[in-house]
């Protein structure tokens, strides 16, 4: 089922929460809302789902103009931050309750809600807590059967906002795996709510990301953080290192820091650069096309790769800067917090702006 939006906005009171805005999100797909606090993503949300009506334009699912067509008969399945489980009834029964409560008429009949049941239990994996209650849940548990309770309802669509949010950060990762691999093997429609840059990018087909009731850019996870459109994308994807300085001669430059450019690039005036720690390596000594001194101010073995953070030496960066080096080479050089050292960017991977 696709979903049209076409020229949707919204205002409450005086205040716009939404500009006028169009998306085309193609059937299938796993979509992720991203954007900071107030942006409109639970607006939008809520706008295609039918709990809210647009000031403007039109909703189309399929082709088809939903804009007035009532939440109930939308086919539209939720999961919420906050599971709005019942609590005086069993996992099973929260999961059989939206179909034991449809018209007569459209109803499946016991059997068949008993099979829809026992099929959704084993698929969120959930078999063996079929007749627990909620409180006896843990919190990914629970989220596992609101999932469940939505799918039940065999949504054409299936909305989440922050769905992982009140989780830990190891639960939440196992949970964002898991619905993507039942996503993968159910096809269905979904959009998803979250703030977290991370979930985005991990968890999408692809990423539409929103300021101020605005969308900034739709992408998929490796276009948005290889090409963001604009400053704000890319500082919104996570940390970006700067150099902020005068074009002249080639060069980009600010007190003792410089970085070549190739011929072609940009006009003489102010401009800045913008690299990502994986764009950057660090030496004890400059190369020939970019001079960045640096003093390391924090080393952070955890993860993956060690985190060392750095503050301009001899020029002026608004925010530290932060660069990844691997253990092999951390073991090797062995580097300390005062030591002194150079950026060497991938000049292939600049991001310049005036
Ligand atoms: P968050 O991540 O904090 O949930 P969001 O991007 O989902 O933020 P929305 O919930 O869509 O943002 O809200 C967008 C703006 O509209 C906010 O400034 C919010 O205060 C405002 N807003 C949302 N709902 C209403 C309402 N019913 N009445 C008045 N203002 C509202």
């Amino acid at each position: 089922m696709s979903i049209q939006v076409e020229n949707i906005s919204k205002r409450f009171g005086k205040f716009q929460a939404l500009e006028p805005l169009s998306l085309e999100i193609p059937d299938g797909q796993l979509i992720g809302l991203l954007g900071p606090s107030g942006s409109g993503k639970t607006t939008l949300l809520r706008i295609i789902a039918g709990l809210e009506t647009a000031d403007t334009g039109r909703i189309l699912f399929h082709g088809e103009d939903v804009t007035r067509v009532h939440v109930r008969d939308r086919r539209v399945g939720f999961v919420f931050q906050h599971y709005a489980l019942f609590r005086h009834m069993t996992v099973a029964q929260n999961i059989a309750f939206g179909l034991e409560v449809m018209p007569k008429a459209s109803r499946p009949g016991a059997a068949e809600i008993r099979k829809r049941v026992s099929d959704l239990l084993e698929m969120v994996q959930l078999g063996h807590l079929a007749t627990r209650y909620p409180a006896q849940l843990s919190g990914g548990q629970k989220q596992r059967v609101a999932l469940a309770r939505a799918l039940a309802m065999q949504p054409q669509v299936l909305l989440l906002d922050e769905p992982f949010g009140a989780l830990d950060a190891k639960v939440r990762k196992d949970l964002r795996r898991w619905l993507r691999s039942l996503h993968d093997e159910l096809h269905f429609t979904s959009v998803f709510v979250t703030h977290d840059q991370e979930e985005a990018l991990e968890l999408s087909d692809q990423v539409v990301v929103m300021s101020a009731g605005r969308i900034e850019q739709v992408d998929t996870p490796q276009t948005l953080y290889a090409q963001p459109d604009s400053r704000f994308v890319l500082g919104f994807l996570g940390h970006i290192n700067v150099l902020q300085g005068e074009i002249q001669a080639g060069r980009l430059s600010q007190g003792d820091a410089w970085i070549g450019l190739p011929e072609s690039t940009l006009p003489v005036g102010e401009a800045q650069c913008y690299l990502r720690p994986h764009e950057v390596r660090l030496q004890l000594t400059p190369e020939a096309h970019a001079h960045l001194p640096l003093r390391i101010s924090a080393v952070s073995l955890i993860g993956a790769e060690v985190r060392i953070e750095l503050e301009a030496d001899g020029w002026q960066s608004p925010e530290p800067w932060e660069v990844g080096i691997s253990h092999a080479q951390y073991n090797e050089w062995q580097p300390m917090r005062g030591d002194r050292c150079y950026a060497v960017p991938d000049v292939g991977h600049l991001f310049t702006s005036e």
